[in-house]
Formats: structure tokens, C-alpha cells, sequence
């Protein structure tokens, strides 16, 4: 038997898998995408400026390369003077239908970035997916996660509670989320959906340390540097 398996041989280095802490277990899970909810808290599409009853879920992804461990110290990204903070529920995929586990991610945003290319129609990914934008805590499986239904899901900036609200606010809910996600590609194992943001989003400025939390789920805290 000829094995042809692992032969290949490639003409720069490989890429490292990315991958995130599974609570309670000493395996990791492999992130693959990263799918984003835009507009999924009315309040927070009020703060955006923009009309809650009209609005639609959008999805924008980011490059799994931009997965920050918990715990980690973060260079304030270059190209902006408003580095936004946005606390989400991430949702793990353990295959096109199935929820591994869940976690809680912070989608950082290039606010100025984001706002110029809302201006201009363009694509959102200069202001979405830079290097170190998505922070993500430890993963819990989902038969050891607890009814997330009216979970509180909060922000706190150097002590501060920044963002405070509730998973029921969601406009989409998870199923809804996955439906509709489902409906447009095929969402694989070690997929990422990071659920959209309650209101309260803000700047984080060097020398300041986040905490996103989610009742119930491992907390996420980074700090910028
Ligand atoms: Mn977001």
C-alpha cells in the first residue's frame, strides 16, 4: 500500500491551526471560519444611527488569524484613532447543524474605518478583520452549558460596565442565526458565528483592559497595549 497521505510538499511554511480552550477538556477545538452578525440589538442599531424595524441581519466574517487567546495584551492596531469594543455571544459549530459550544468574543472594530466605508459602500473588512480583532474566551461544550435564553452578557472597560444587557435582546436568535446562515453556504465543524452586539459599544484606548462576560460562560479579558 502506497500512502500518499501527508506527502505533499509545499513551497512556503504551512499555516499553524488556530484554535481555541475547551472547558474541562485537555483537546482544543480548531477554529475553520468566522462568521459575524451585524444588527442584531435594536438598541445597538439605534446607536448606530440606523431604523431597528427595518433592519435585517448582515454577516461579515473575519480571517481566524485574528483569534486572540484569553489573558493576552493586544498593540493597539494601527490606521485608526477609534478602536470600538463590541461583547458578543460566539456560537462553536460542530458540524453544519450541530453547536459544539459556546463562548463569548469581543468583535473589535475600526469605528472610523467602519464609518468611511458605510460612507462610501464599501466592503467592511479594513475596519473588521485586522490582525488581533477577535478575542475569544475559553470554549464550553453545549451539554455542559447552561439556558443562555436570558443570560446577561456585559462589557467592562477597566472596571466600568460599558455593555450590560440580555441574550433574549437578540433580534436573530441562535437558531434563527444558523437558519439563515445555513441558507446562503455550508457552515462546517470548527466554524465561528459571533452573534452581533448589545448596545453601549465604545473606545478602548492603550494601557485599558476589557472583560466581556456572559452568565454562565468562561470570560474573555484582554488588554491593550
Ligand atoms: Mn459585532
Amino acid at each position: 500500500m502506497v500512502l500518499h497521505l501527508g506527502m505533499k510538499k509545499y513551497c512556503i511554511n504551512t499555516a499553524p491551526i488556530i484554535s481555541l480552550p475547551i472547558v474541562g477538556r485537555e483537546d482544543r477545538f480548531p477554529v475553520r471560519r468566522i462568521y459575524c452578525v451585524g444588527k442584531n440589538y435594536k438598541k445597538h442599531v439605534v446607536e448606530m444611527g440606523g431604523d431597528p424595524k427595518r433592519s435585517t441581519p448582515i454577516f461579515f466574517t473575519k480571517s481566524r488569524e485574528t483569534i486572540v487567546q484569553d489573558g493576552s495584551n493586544i498593540p493597539y492596531p494601527p490606521l485608526t484613532q477609534n478602536l470600538h469594543f463590541e461583547v458578543e455571544l460566539v456560537v462553536a459549530m460542530a458540524s453544519a447543524k450541530d453547536i459544539f459550544g459556546y463562548g463569548v468574543g469581543i468583535d473589535m472594530t475600526r469605528r472610523d474605518l467602519q464609518s468611511i466605508a458605510k460612507e462610501s459602500g464599501s466592503p467592511w473588512d479594513m475596519a473588521k478583520n485586522f490582525d488581533q480583532s477577535a478575542p475569544c474566551s475559553a470554549l464550553l461544550p453545549r451539554d455542559t452549558a447552561p439556558d443562555l435564553k436570558t443570560a446577561k452578557i456585559s462589557l467592562e472597560k477597566n472596571g466600568m460596565i460599558k455593555q450590560d444587557s440580555t441574550l433574549d435582546n437578540m433580534i436573530w436568535s441562535v437558531d434563527e442565526i444558523i437558519a439563515h446562515l445555513a441558507n446562503s453556504l455550508t457552515l462546517t465543524a470548527g466554524d465561528l458565528i459571533f452573534t452581533g452586539t448589545p448596545e453601549g459599544v465604545g473606545e478602548v484606548k492603550s494601557g485599558e483592559t476589557l472583560i466581556g462576560a456572559i452568565d454562565g460562560l468562561p470570560s474573555i479579558t484582554v488588554h491593550y497595549i
